[in-house]
């Protein structure tokens, strides 16, 4: 059987692709960062209905605790197969005269670094060079590396910006490892993370000016994550999937 991790799999759309990974037969690892009782809630939830799932904490930003995440896995019976490199970070909207270093290094420190770390890790696990015997990666991006977020938070946008060329290059570099790498490249979806940036309402705010006149639900981007990971996109390498109602 197969293995997937979620990062950030304790709330919004980690934990909605935590839930339909689980349906679909992988046995999920859920890491979070802090809300500990969050990410047991969704274990309990895919166990609940039949599925295989426990949880991890694990700071992506953090080297040791990456190293030490995925050195966990090392011991169970099932090898990692799939990541799903969703954990991110925003802070409150501006322009770039409110933004520090401190601020702009901390959102790349878990935006990015923390995916580049994950990605490391995980092709040491399923590279064959490694003994592995190959696995797929989502990233998730957000439509913000192509739209910029102009007034909102352009270091997070440049931040996804980042993950797309990661998910590009790293696409090639292990194509022939038997490692698929591709993104989603969500906008506007109801979670919590809105809050962060200072405006719980953002989607209700900007969802009747899009195409597609409605903001997403999570599930619906963990329908793509979870059919980029699956064997029906076996083809499917290096490419990044737009779901912003039309944006
Ligand atoms: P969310 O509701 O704020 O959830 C974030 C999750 O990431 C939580 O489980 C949190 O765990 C975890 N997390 C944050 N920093 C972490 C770290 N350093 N290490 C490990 N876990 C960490 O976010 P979301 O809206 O579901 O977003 C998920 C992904 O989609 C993000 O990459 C985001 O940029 C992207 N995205 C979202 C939208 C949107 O409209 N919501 C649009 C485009 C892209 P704790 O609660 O334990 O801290």
């Amino acid at each position: 059987m197969a293995m997937a991790l979620a990062t950030g799999g304790s709330r919004g759309i980690g934990k909605a692709t935590a839930l339909q990974l689980g349906r679909e037969g992988y046995t999920v690892v859920v890491n979070y960062r802090e809300n500990h009782a969050a990410a047991e809630a969704v274990v309990a939830e895919i166990i609940s209905k039949g599925g295989r799932a426990f949880c991890i904490q694990g700071d992506i930003s953090n080297e040791a605790q990456v190293n030490g995440l995925f050195a966990t896995l090392d011991h169970q019976e099932e090898s990692l197969t799939a990541l799903v490199n969703n954990a991110g970070v925003l802070f409150s909207q501006g322009t770039i005269e409110q933004l520090s270093a401190a601020r702009i290094n901390a959102v790349l420190a878990t935006n990015v670094t923390g995916y580049f770390l994950c990605c490391r890790e995980a092709v040491k696990h399923m590279s064959y060079q490694h003994g592995g015997q190959g696995g797929a990666i989502v990233n998730v991006s957000s439509a913000a590396a192509r739209l910029g977020a102009a007034g909102e938070y352009l270091d997070y946008a440049a931040s996804k910006g980042a993950v797309d060329t990661l998910t590009v290059g790293l696409s090639l570099e292990v194509a022939a490892q038997g490692i698929r790498v591709n993104g989603v490249r969500p906008g506007f979806i109801y979670t919590d993370m809105h809050a962060s940036g200072g405006e719980p309402g953002r989607v209700d705010r900007v969802g009747p000016s899009l195409p597609m006149q409605r903001g997403g639900r999570p599930e619906e981007v963990a329908e793509a994550i979870a059919w980029l990971l699956s064997s029906k996109a076996s083809y499917v390498t290096g490419s990044i999937i737009d779901m912003a109602g039309g944006k």
